[in-house]
């Protein structure tokens, strides 16, 4: 087991379908973990799963040595993170996990800084199949120092760490990420519907294309048809998984990312739109990659 950097002692800010296992895995390891969540019901099933909580943010992060936040949105971090910047002991390491925007994590990387606070932003990935097993991926920015005195937490939930770069690298990493997998999902669904429009056995569109230069996770890990390849959502009655409403939320960060640095990114923004179509039927709760059954019914311009 590995015992953190400092004294060992975190505080763990929301413990939602994603910081709650995660939580849960520290406390398995041997942490000294203190939680806190707003909502009520979220607190008890922390508390049944065996995570000692806090009444107030302010009493869960008092003392601590790590703070880190799983958090729904940037505006939300803010919120919390000014809360943390009154409350937390000074030199405290706070890693923010949720994916939020570029200028919330800067935002908060000076906020926090600038308290005397060594911030780290680790946005991850793996959902929470990947939280459940310990096994995410964390795109860290920040000081190498902060990420150091991080890494015996993110290691205990997750197994890979990749240091981005300087403030709010992580999160660029991810949004730019997310953008190559809204927009491949899309270009799988095209395809594989072409193919079914070709009478090509779906089969073997998948043995040909996932050996082939169109492969990509979202046909080799993630395939969009029942039945098809490694098993996916598509084999649940598309049940996330990943929900198409988070993936639109991530095509909204990389296009407000995008104007901002003033890149153009077209295929980003179209995919953008295709989900804003697919959630306004109804589809937000359904798996991302149910976006095939939308593009099956859209007329051929
Ligand atoms: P969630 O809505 O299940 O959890 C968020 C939690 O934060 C909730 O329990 C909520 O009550 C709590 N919360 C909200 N405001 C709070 C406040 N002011 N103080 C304390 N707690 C507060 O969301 P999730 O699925 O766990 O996702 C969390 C983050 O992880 C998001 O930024 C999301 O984009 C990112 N993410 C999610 C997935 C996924 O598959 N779910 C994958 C990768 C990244």
């Amino acid at each position: 087991m590995e015992t953190c950097g400092m004294s060992g002692t975190v505080a763990f800010i929301g413990l939602g379908n994603m910081g709650l296992p995660m939580a849960v895995n520290l406390v398995k390891a041997g942490f000294d973990v203190m939680g806190y969540d707003s909502a009520g019901q979220m607190r008890a099933a922390a508390a049944e799963a065996g995570v000692r909580l806090a009444d107030s943010q302010a009493g869960a992060v008092a003392g601590r040595d790590i703070v880190v936040a799983m958090l729904p949105n940037g505006a939300i971090v803010r919120t919390v993170m000014a809360e943390v910047a009154l409350s937390a002991r000074p030199g405290a390491v706070v890693i923010d996990c949720s994916t939020i925007d570029v200028e919330s994590a800067r935002w908060m990387h000076e906020h926090l800084s600038v308290h005397g606070y060594m911030p780290v932003d680790a946005p991850v990935s793996g959902g929470t199949k990947g939280a459940r097993d310990g096994t995410l991926t964390f795109m860290c920015g920040g000081t190498e120092e902060a990420i150091a005195l991080a890494r015996p937490v993110l290691s205990t939930m997750g197994k890979r760490l990749v240091h981005c770069g300087p403030a709010a690298s992580g999160q660029a990493a991810k949004i730019c990420n997310n953008m190559i997998l809204g927009v491949s999902m899309i270009a799988v669904g095209e395809a594989f519907n072409l193919a079914d429009g070709l009478g090509l056995d779906r089969q073997a569109m998948f043995d040909v294309v996932s050996t082939s230069s169109g492969s990509c996770w979202s046909i080799n890990q993630y395939c969009p048809v029942p039945g098809v390849g490694p098993d996916s959502p598509a084999d649940h009655q598309y049940r996330p998984g990943f929900a198409a409403a988070l993936m639109l939320k991530d095509l909204g960060l990389s296009q407000d990312a995008a104007q901002a640095a003033g890149v153009a990114t077209p295929l980003g923004r179209h995919a953008k739109k295709l989900y804003e179509n697919f959630i306004s039927q109804g589809g937000g709760d359904r798996d991302f990659s149910a976006i095939i059954e939308a593009l099956c019914t859209m007329r051929r311009e």
